[in-house]
């Protein structure tokens, strides 16, 4: 008799176990059953094999809930020649993400409900990362009229946003707060006056002056953050800011914090781990905007994600044509690719200099994203959704681009040698990434 509902099993046996959100930490196994977490914490022994059961050796290794990036650029509809759902999907796949949250700005912009539908079942059809849009603020991210909130989000949007671009209307952003609160999501913001940003091609400092590049200011960026800050207060609407790059940012989201108001906050691993001096050369692959910026920066981010100011990280993985950045750099569009660096990037820069721990890095991958969101996944409690990432950390790999899963080679981290990388990564009890299988 032909059995159409096989159980399905997915033995992760003998990594360490890492779950900050139980607090777990110990070697040992992690079962997976019909898609969710049956177990996971101490060694099972014999396991009833009562179904299709695959079988993953993780000695070595680190079992964590799947990483989750709440900002990521997959270009499709408009320009599938640079990426589209599917590949972007698998690229998160490879660097251990289990689930993504696609940006609106392509073309046409996501900022009604058809669209978000469409970007939902071209995931579906990807079967690899999960992958959740964010709806528009406004209508064709114009700045002017705000797009339908409630048709988006019944539709699946779990959040807002009109990032590529800032709100620079004070007045559209309070609406938009006051309208999300109504439904419970985050607006998020890129911040960016665009009158003090205007032009400018990176970090205004001594290297853009020696190098005769307009530069952009840290106010640009710090300005709209105290201005998205107050109006959280006012509206009681949940703010949260995208790619940080600034010392004073960091200060000015401790503030808002310390007074209760709803604001949260993320960083890219290239803001975490690179400064503008990236840029000498010319360099279009360490072009992106908010810019790279001092030593400094990079010290006071380092710290907020230590100690949790900065909420989680998210790769602002923005795919380009590679003739696209062969233009002369202040011509060059901006942004990097991300999904597969992002781990190591982590690894290297943070945990092993002695920065953060393990479960802090886990913490701010998976388990803080899914909170701030109110995604499924970033636990492994038993009962909850089976998405898991396993990864090496002790692996040491140089960047390839060529071998990247996306589309985009666009990486400032190219021929660099880090530490850290994806293994095994499990989407609803479905392995959808294997390294080397
Ligand atoms: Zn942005
Ligand atoms: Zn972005």
């Amino acid at each position: 008799m032909a059995d159409t509902s096989a159980t399905s099993l997915v033995l992760l046996r003998g990594g360490r176990v890492l779950d900050p959100s139980t607090g777990l930490d110990e070697v040992g196994d992690v079962l997976l059953r019909d898609g969710k977490v049956e177990h996971a914490g101490a060694p099972l022994g014999e396991v009833r094999r009562d179904g299709d059961l695959t079988e993953v050796d993780c000695r070595g290794l680190v079992v964590s809930p799947g990483f989750i990036d709440v900002h990521c650029h997959l270009r499709e509809p408009g320009r599938e020649d640079v990426e589209t759902i599917a590949t972007g999907a698998r690229a998160a796949a490879a660097g251990g993400f289990t689930a993504v949250c696609a940006m609106p700005n392509t073309a046409p912009v996501t900022d009604n409900q058809a669209a978000v539908g469409f970007i939902i079942r071209q995931a579906q059809l990807a079967r690899a990362a999960r992958v959740y849009p964010i709806g528009a603020i406004s209508v064709g991210q114009r700045g002017e009229a705000l797009a339908e909130f409630g048709e988006m989000i019944g539709a699946g949007a779990v959040a807002v946003s009109d990032d590529g671009k800032p709100v620079a209307s004070a007045q559209l952003m309070r609406t938009a707060l006051e309208y999300a609160r109504a439904f419970n999501i985050p607006v998020a913001d890129h911040c960016e006056e665009p009158t003090l940003a205007h032009g400018g091609a990176m970090n205004e400092g001594i290297v853009s002056a020696r190098l005769g590049l307009k530069g952009i200011p840290d106010e640009a960026e710090e300005i709209m953050v105290i201005r998205d800050i107050l109006l959280s207060r006012r509206t009681g609407g949940h703010v949260h800011l995208c790619h940080m790059s600034t010392k004073g940012s960091v200060e000015l989201i401790r503030w808002g914090k310390e007074r209760g108001i709803r604001v949260t906050a993320e960083v890219c691993p290239h803001h975490i781990s690179l400064t503008e001096d990236a840029v000498e050369g010319y360099n279009t692959n360490a072009k992106m905007n908010p810019p790279l910026r001092t030593a400094a920066d990079v010290a006071a981010l380092q710290e907020a994600v230590k100690d949790g100011t900065i909420d989680l990280v998210a790769t602002d993985h923005a795919p380009h044509h590679y003739d696209e950045k062969e233009r002369e750099f202040s011509d060059a569009p901006n942004g990097i690719v991300g999904l597969e660096t992002a781990l190591a990037v982590l690894v290297t820069h943070l945990v092993a200099p002695g920065i953060i721990s393990y479960a802090t890095l886990v913490d701010r991958m998976s388990c803080s994203p899914a909170r701030v969101f109110g995604l499924q996944g970033g636990t492994l409690r038993k009962g909850s959704v089976g998405d898991v990432t396993v990864f090496d950390p002790a692996a040491s790999w140089t960047v390839d681009p060529a071998s990247f899963q996306t589309k985009g080679r666009n990486s400032p981290y190219s021929g660099m040698t880090l530490t850290g990388r994806a293994k095994c990564t499990v989407v609803g009890g479905q392995i959808v990434y294997r390294q080397n299988a």
